[in-house]
């Protein structure tokens, strides 16, 4: 794996095992065609299984949103409002924006769906780029994050202090 400063150099391992990754290390996002850099771990709010979907708060410019807005039918999404996202590089397919959503579907309104066949995911740690249908982004509740730190498994005593304060 190398990174010219632009985007990564192709040497791709695609991860097409029953063994899903738990994203808990710092990644990046990646158009999987052209390994343009779409966003990162930062940004991802969850994934929608039903969709297969990521969802993500922010994306970086290389994500285009087409002005032309669709509204579904039926599915998973039916009464929603999208507009397709496309890789500005390559013109791939990436997901959609959601710009409106019944009520049942608030948490993905003005959020973007990336499609995790069409995503890479660089794991910094390793060093290693898998597809993002090897990874699961589920994300912890509040409440699961604060009893995490309240065992000590995230951060010292010093620093629930002062959490608490
Ligand atoms: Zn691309």
């Amino acid at each position: 794996m190398e990174f010219d400063g632009t985007f990564l150099i192709q040497s791709k391992v695609d991860v097409e095992t029953d063994t899903k990754l738990q994203l808990t290390q710092p990644a990046t996002l990646h158009c999987w065609q052209c390994s343009r850099i779409l966003g990162d771990s930062l940004g991802v709010c969850g994934e929608m299984k039903q969709l297969d979907s990521i969802i993500c708060l922010k994306v970086t410019y290389d994500v285009a949103v087409s002005e032309a807005t669709t509204v579904s039918r039926g599915g998973a999404m039916a009464n929603c409002v999208y507009s397709p996202l496309k890789c500005r590089r390559c013109h791939s397919a990436l997901g959609r924006f959601i710009r409106a959503a019944p009520s049942h579907l608030a948490a993905v309104r003005n959020m973007f769906l990336l499609y995790k066949p069409n995503i890479g995911c660089y794991i910094l740690k390793s060093s290693s780029v898998v597809t993002a249908r090897a990874v699961t982004f589920d994300t912890k509740t509040c409440k699961e994050s604060m009893d995490e730190v309240r065992q000590g498994n995230v951060y010292s005593d010093a620093e629930v202090l002062y959490v608490q304060l």
